[in-house]
């Protein structure tokens, strides 16, 4: 199973150096499938038991881009993989530039997860596989270092997870569209993992809010 945490702007420097240290202890060793989102500024030099991603980047090696992120600055951090097309992050662009991305990473051969979902309205007029068919079409659903993450808007950030019988349904779509792994994402805790992790097709999470604390994405983990 692929546990994904995304801690969003929360945590500095320091205090991800505490995260990771603890996060590493409780692994051992090096676990692919375990991969942290920290903020850029908190990113860590040192070698960690997990993936370390990053949350947003501009597709470019370097550059004139004020503000921006680009492979030579994830490369000093040996960055290589990257979160696209989250919904906090969609508000801010379009559709071309989550492509343009997209299309960059894979060129670059970064693992790549990349964000899905609708909003309650879309939900609400049964519209959901209809819209995220479109989202996914945008991108290469055969590239093999994709993970999809199914994050239905509505439940991100709110306490309360989609239902386990719409997540069935979208995961049961999507993989009729492709063969890469597929998440879930949306206020998953403690008490509602066990059984997202029981869905067909489901191949992991993406954790918001209850990974904010490292006991807590420790303990999601452990089971
Ligand atoms: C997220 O932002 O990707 C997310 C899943 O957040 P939360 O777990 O807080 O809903």
């Amino acid at each position: 199973m692929i546990f994904a945490a995304n801690l969003k702007c929360n945590h500095t420097r320091s205090s991800f150096r505490i995260y990771a240290d603890a996060l590493n202890k409780a692994m051992g060793r090096k676990c692919d499938d375990i991969i942290v989102f920290p903020p850029s500024v908190a990113f860590l030099e040192n070698k960690v038991n997990f993936v370390q991603g990053t949350q947003n980047f501009y597709p470019c090696i370097k550059g004139s881009f004020t503000g921006e992120l680009g492979k030579e600055q994830l490369d000093e951090f040996g960055i290589g993989c990257v979160l696209i097309g989250h919904s906090e992050r969609r508000v801010l662009g379009d559709d071309s530039l989550i492509k343009f991305k997209f299309d960059f990473a894979k060129e670059h051969d970064y693992k790549i997860v990349f964000c899905i979902g609708e909003d309650l309205k879309t939900k609400n007029s049964a519209k959901t596989l209809e819209f995220l068919e479109k989202q996914l079409q945008i991108i290469d659903l055969k590239y093999e270092k994709l993970i999809i993450a199914y994050e239905p808007i509505y439940s991100i950030g709110t306490g309360v997870s989609a239902d386990f019988n719409d997540i069935s349904k979208v995961l049961e779509f999507l993989a009729t569209l492709t063969k890469v792994p597929l998440l879930y994402g949306g206020s998953v805790n403690e008490t509602n993992i066990k059984d997202i992790l029981t869905i067909k097709h489901c191949k992991g999470v993406l954790i918001g809010s209850a990974a904010l604390k490292v006991e807590n994405f420790i303990k999601l983990i452990k089971g």
